[in-house]
């Protein structure tokens, strides 16, 4: 089967065909950085890991972009709450974010730009898009005329009365004086709220970019226009999607990015995740709950990007198990001592339904199914005792090759786990602040999982009890 995904620009599976052969350049839409991020942001994160992780395993040469969005309304209003620079507030969540990506074992992007180091960049749009007359400006505001792109909409697949309708509740907290509900800003003129946080140049006054220009600015800096695959959650459809479309092709008369990729909505206990319903999880509340790592990982990764996902902690709690599983059978392999077997078949169909299943639009479920079964056939040959230690490498190699893709198993026997590393962190904190009593509660926790921490010069090190 030839490679395909859902392209919500054709409403249809579509195969998949790179601009330049054996390279794929992909742009995913990143966090803003003003608060811990969120288990539904990270859902969005897994599928993008997934995706990128399996066109690497293709053997495509992939080029991965996911902006760091560190000025906007939320930044400027935190940053200024908490009395620190912009720049010392984003740096902060920025370097949480990269650990929690970490601890869930999601690749880090190849590139991370940050909108406030591209402003030139954004500013170079903007003054394309006044030439190309999509503009107008009130009071240093500088908007998208949407009547002036007969195109716009399409990704969304909305007509303008809808548009209309949508418009009026969605952007009523960004309204300034615009010819048109539905028009955005491209640049926002300076407001006293706005403290030290400006800038100016050709194309605009003292002011500040709007959200959306950030990411046409990033995307065709480092991509190219038009690149590959641009991913996000259904969420930034409209407006953020429609309107990157908007200022990147009205600015360079190209078309943006040939496949839109996007993940469906977390649930909660069958809920929208909200703080008023208490069912609201950052990665560290849930590793707070002695939740590991790797579970959350696999619970997030195991329903198609295109379903809604229901997250439990009954469900993360299965997913330990299944987890579980893979570790006890890696153990098994290790100890196998048995006669010689031929596994090479066996391997090779696995190897061929794993990636067909994936072709399929990033079929996770039937992916995982593949791989349980498996592991069920091989544990019948270690039972019998017919699995030889050349054997044994021979099918660890190749379960490491299909971890490159869902990066859920661990294969050394002294690597610290991900949620230990997690754990020695928050005590490191905790021993900041000042509260030993519970820097000590987690050094016990530690221990009673089989490592202890000792505390050096250079900080702390871990070991094996
Ligand atoms: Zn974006």
């Amino acid at each position: 089967m030839a490679l395909q995904f859902y392209n919500t620009l054709a409403r249809k599976k579509e195969e998949f065909k790179p601009i330049n052969k054996g390279k794929v350049g992909i742009y995913a839409c990143g966090p803003t950085v003003y608060n811990y991020a969120h288990i539904g942001n990270f859902r969005a994160y897994i599928f993008n890991d997934l995706l990128r992780r399996f066109l690497i395993w293709k053997g495509y040469q992939v080029n991965f972009v996911m902006n760091i969005t560190d000025v906007d309304d939320k930044t400027i209003r935190d940053s200024r709450a908490q009395e620190k620079s912009l720049k010392e507030f984003t740096d902060f969540y920025t370097e949480e974010f990269f650990k929690d990506m970490q601890t869930l074992n999601i690749l880090k992007a190849d590139i991370h730009p940050r909108a406030t180091d591209h402003i030139k960049e954004i500013q170079e749009i903007i003054s394309k898009l006044k030439k190309n007359k999509h503009t107008y400006e009130k009071d240093g505001n500088i908007y998208f005329a949407i009547n002036s792109m007969p195109d716009y909409g399409l990704l969304a697949n909305l007509n303008w009365e809808e548009l209309k309708e949508n418009a009026q509740g969605r952007l009523e907290s960004d309204e300034y004086e615009k010819d048109d509900a539905r028009d955005f800003a491209l640049w926002k003129a300076y407001s006293e709220d706005d403290g030290d946080v400006y800038w100016q140049g050709d194309c605009c006054t003292k002011g500040r970019p709007g959200w959306h220009i950030e990411c046409s600015a990033m995307s065709t800096k480092y991509l190219g226009q038009p690149f590959d695959i641009h991913c996000g959650g259904v969420d930034l459809i409209f407006p953020h999607h429609t309107n990157e479309i908007a200022q990147s092709e009205g600015a360079n008369k190209k078309k943006l990015a040939n496949y839109w990729l996007h993940n469906e909505h977390l649930l909660v206990d069958g809920k929208k995740m909200s703080k008023s319903l208490g069912n609201f999880y950052t990665l560290r509340d849930l590793l707070d709950k002695g939740l590991k790592p790797f579970a959350i990982r696999y619970e997030l990764l195991a329903t198609h990007y295109r379903q809604q996902l229901n997250f439990t902690i009954e469900g993360v709690k299965a997913a330990d198990q299944a987890i579980q599983r893979l570790q006890d059978f890696i153990l098994r392999l290790k100890k196998a001592d048995g006669h010689d077997y031929n596994v090479e078949q066996l391997v090779e169909v696995t190897r061929k339904n794993f990636e067909s299943a994936l072709e399929d639009d990033l079929n996770i479920s039937n992916a995982l199914a593949v791989l349980f079964d498996f592991v069920k056939q091989v544990n019948v040959e270690l039972e019998a005792g017919s699995i030889s230690k050349d054997n044994s490498k021979f099918l660890l190699d190749f379960l490491a090759s299909l971890d490159c893709v869902l990066g859920i198993m661990t294969f050394e026997d002294d690597k610290i786990p991900k949620h230990i590393e997690q754990l020695v962190r928050q005590r490191e904190q905790t021993r900041k602040s000042k509260d030993f009593k519970e820097a000590d509660k987690i050094r016990d926790q530690v221990k009673e999982e089989g490592y202890v921490i000792e505390d050096g010069a250079d900080g702390p090190v871990i070991k094996k009890i």
